[in-house]
């Protein structure tokens, strides 16, 4: 039976021991990176010059479960297991008679799900005898991340943050450096790639794609360093799990049965990998009928737009070719607030289970966005991060449509962080000022 409570918290040492990989019960298996080269599958050489044997391994692996080793659950425990929450005032402002969840990873040390991947890569890296990461970000979130990580394992940390972020928004460079980490705008004059992009293109503040390519320029020319990418590959969906994992038990401690509908915002894909594919899990292997919908933003299309092919992760065209949902290597989005949601490409994970019909994707204007964020709250207490925004959106718009009788059902929504420094978009919005992409 469910219940009138509100938070459902999982005890420390029910905390989940393995996280889960998607790609063994996949109907079809996803197809494998390659080598832009010879444009034959990547092995592991390919990409030992910027990633430890271990998350090589976890890459490439069809083993379904995988042990969280003791380290990681160590610092896993000082924020999680993370909360369920009921959502009942914001059913009522809603005026819906579906009983609304929502995870939420806002509590981590930055105030988002990247810290459960940042956390393992660190430690990956610290037991193959890595002195340093180098990684990009974009807003923040994933630098700031790594940044924490890189310090509970006493690596060095070196970010490239793509150049707008880094002028226009300084408090997530601050927390970087709080945790340690060194911090350079991108495109720099540190990098090959960072020196011909600024020849090519004087005035550029930037991109993802950009940043990524210094990121492992770097790496690649010193034995010493790798590089960390926070969403995208099957290594972080697969740390990511444990959000699903976790939610699994909570909303039997609720006395829920699973939810209809599920919706998460997607960048790169993880935070939605992460709550997602333990559902889907459920659908594959019991029978069970999750209805996922992964919440992009219009201004970065990837699922709803893009093309399902090979395309690099980056624009200076280092990364192996991954077959994913792409807007194209070279596309620069409109400068909306969602930081983490304008990159090109989406998980090739995500992208095959979409081309295998198992989850739907809508795209999400900001403005609507950051309607349903103020809306969640005023209700809640609670602030979402500009990307979360669009999960909360996505689940508004199912449970305000006309055809939609949602009564009774069960409807969870993944809050991927808290918006404490994204609140200059909400006054961008408040003020009306905001532009409508
Ligand atoms: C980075 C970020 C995202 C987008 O990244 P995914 O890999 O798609 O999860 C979403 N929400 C928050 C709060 C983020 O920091």
């Amino acid at each position: 039976m469910t219940d009138e409570r509100t938070k459902f918290l999982l005890p420390e040492d029910q905390m989940p021991t393995h996280w889960y990989n998607l790609t063994p019960d996949l109907p079809t298996p996803p197809p494998p990176p390659l080598n832009p080269a010879t444009k034959q599958p990547a092995g592991p050489a390919d990409l030992a010059a910027i990633f430890p044997e271990a998350l090589i391994a976890q890459e490439v692996s069809t083993e379904r479960w995988i042990p969280i080793p003791d380290a990681v659950a160590e610092i896993y425990r000082l924020w999680r297991p993370s909360p369920l929450y009921r959502a009942h005032r914001f059913e009522q402002a809603l005026g819906t008679k579906a009983r609304v969840y929502y995870k939420y990873e806002g509590a981590s040390p930055v105030g988002s799900h990247k810290t459960n991947s940042a956390v393992a890569q660190a430690f990956y890296n610290k037991q193959a005898g890595i002195k340093r990461l180098c990684t990009e970000t974009g807003a923040g979130q994933w630098g700031a991340a790594l940044s924490f990580a890189c310090q509970v394992f006493g690596l060095t940390c070196d970010v490239w943050q793509v150049r707008n972020s880094y002028e226009t928004k300084p408090y997530r460079r601050i927390q970087m450096e709080t945790f340690g980490a060194h911090v350079t705008p991108s495109p720099s004059d540190r990098t090959e790639i960072g020196r011909q992009l600024r020849e090519r293109f004087p005035d550029t503040t930037g991109s993802l794609g950009m940043a990524i390519s210094e990121a492992i320029e770097e790496a690649a020319k010193d034995p010493h360093a790798n590089y960390s990418l926070g969403s995208v590959l099957n290594h972080v969906a697969l740390h990511q799990t444990i959000i699903g994992l976790e939610t699994l038990a909570q909303l039997e401690l609720a006395g829920e049965r699973l939810p209809d509908h599920l919706f998460a915002c997607a960048g790169g894909g993880s935070n939605l990998a992460g709550l997602s594919f333990p559902f889907l899990h459920e659908n594959l292997t019991a029978g069970a009928s999750v209805h996922v919908r992964a919440c992009e933003p219009a201004a970065a299309p990837s699922l709803t737009q893009g093309e399902y092919r090979y395309d690099f992760g980056d624009t200076g065209g280092f990364t192996p070719l991954l077959k994913m949902y792409t807007l194209g290597a070279d596309f620069v989005p409109a400068s909306v607030h969602a930081g983490g949601l304008r990159y090109h490409g989406m998980s090739p994970l995500v992208s095959a289970a979409y081309d295998q019909k198992l989850l739907d994707a809508v795209a999400i204007k900001q403005r609507d966005a950051f309607a349903a964020g103020v809306l969640f709250a005023r209700a809640e207490g609670i602030i979402p991060a500009s990307e979360s925004n669009h999960a909360i959106a996505g689940a508004v718009a199912h449970l305000r449509a006309a055809d939609n009788d949602a009564d009774g059902q069960v409807v969870l929504i993944g809050l991927s962080g808290n918006g404490q420094l994204d609140l200059p978009a909400y006054a961008d919005y408040l003020s009306g000022t905001m532009i409508d992409a």
